[in-house]
């Protein structure tokens, strides 16, 4: 099979790195960049620590405005996937690049895969909803993390195509903490060797927003231990933009290495968020979060008492700051056992998919 698969944006290239192998045993894979998140710290260093092979096209669509963004990635992507005479598509997640990547294949008639597919926030006022919620409804085969997510596909009316295989996540987190851990940073070594809190806050709704991102900083003012803060390139700026200072037990880091965040994680006494994908982290290491914001869709780690909504109120977020949060007594397999890259191989490579390549190739060619 000839697959394209395209990336862009940070957890997206923790998304694609165990598929991508398991895909290039038997079949080639396309890897498309869209350019989403472009520099060492946020993309360079993800393709090295996963071992992700080079993209094969990078198209170097870099920080402008989100639908500016998409557009231009639409033009590219449209340009570069038609002559690749690809069976399918693959996005995941909920990123501009998703969305892009999910238009420009059904425009092009080709099958489209979403990996991460029937998450839900119900806020549509976040643009990751707003991307999850087209491409499901936009994909030929729906992969999900688990079974309430084909509930809520199916409560929209999406039954064709989907599939329950477990989060890409989580297997390339088992991977990496199975590898010996990384040498930390000299000031990150040095704030670790005492309990810590780990803080990450990059979501627009908490960013591009003074009075939010504000709020949220507050909540650290004078905590009783230090407060790790990898800060991601867009708050870094709007933090300058909007004359913002960190209050003193807040160690601002820049954006850290995949390897070294897990271990950071590992070791935090709470992790205070607003990432879709810390939040399951902290859940895989069995480390209490906070996240911060008003809704999740991983509404799963809320369940299980592991994950408690902050929004961005500082007492609300002070109350977790200066209280202790008990780990509770269980913390169940709610991201399936490891094996979600080659649960989905195997949906790509049944009868199903087989089936869906063929009637799409029938397609085109009546088209041309
Ligand atoms: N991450 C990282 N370094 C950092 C912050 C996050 O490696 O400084 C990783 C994190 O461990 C997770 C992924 O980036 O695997 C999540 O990406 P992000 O928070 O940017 O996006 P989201 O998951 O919210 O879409």
């Amino acid at each position: 099979m000839n697959v394209v698969s395209i990336v862009g944006a940070r957890p997206e290239f923790v998304q694609v790195a165990v598929l991508s192998r398991a895909l290039r045993r038997d079949h080639t894979e396309i890897l498309i960049h869209t350019g989403q998140h472009y520099d060492v710290a946020m993309s360079e260093r993800f393709f090295e620590q996963l071992g992700i092979a080079q993209p094969d096209l990078d198209l170097g669509v870099g920080g402008i405005s989100t639908s500016a963004q998409v557009g231009e990635m639409l033009r590219k992507l449209a340009g570069v996937i038609e002559p690749l005479d690809a069976d399918l598509v693959i996005v995941r997640g909920d990123t501009n690049s998703t969305l892009a990547g999910g238009l420009v294949a059904k425009h092009l008639l080709l099958p489209l895969v979403h990996v991460e597919a029937g998450m839900r926030s119900h806020d549509r006022t976040m643009p990751e909803e707003i991307n999850r919620v087209t491409v499901d409804h936009l994909a030929d085969l729906n992969l999900t993390t688990d079974a309430a997510a084909v509930a809520r596909l199916a409560a929209e009316g999406i039954t064709g195509g989907v599939h329950v295989c477990g989060d890409v996540m989580y297997d390339a987190y088992l991977e990496a903490r199975a590898r010996p851990e990384p040498m930390l940073p000299a000031p990150v070594a040095e704030a670790v060797r005492t309990p810590f809190d780990l803080l990450t806050v990059h979501r627009s709704e908490n960013v591009d927003d003074r009075v939010r991102l504000r709020a949220i900083l507050d909540a650290f003012a004078a905590a009783p231990r230090p407060v790790l803060f990898p800060i991601h390139p867009r708050t870094r700026l709007r933090l300058g933009e909007f004359g913002l200072e960190l209050p003193a037990e807040i160690v601002a880091l820049e954006p850290l290495g995949y390897l070294e965040m897990l271990t950071l994680e590992a070791r935090a006494r709470t992790i205070f968020t607003d990432s879709g994908g810390v939040q399951r982290e902290a859940y895989f290491a069995g480390v209490p979060c906070v996240t911060l914001r008003d809704r999740t869709e991983w509404t799963n780690t809320v369940d299980a008492g592991w994950n408690h909504l902050a929004g961005a109120s500082t007492e609300a977020i002070r109350q977790y700051v200066y209280g202790t949060l008990a780990p509770p007594p269980d913390r169940p397999p709610l991201f399936g056992d490891g094996d979600a890259a080659e649960r989905i191989l195997a949906v790509l490579e049944s009868d199903e998919t087989r089936g869906i390549v063929a009637e799409a190739r029938k397609v085109r060619a009546a088209r041309r």
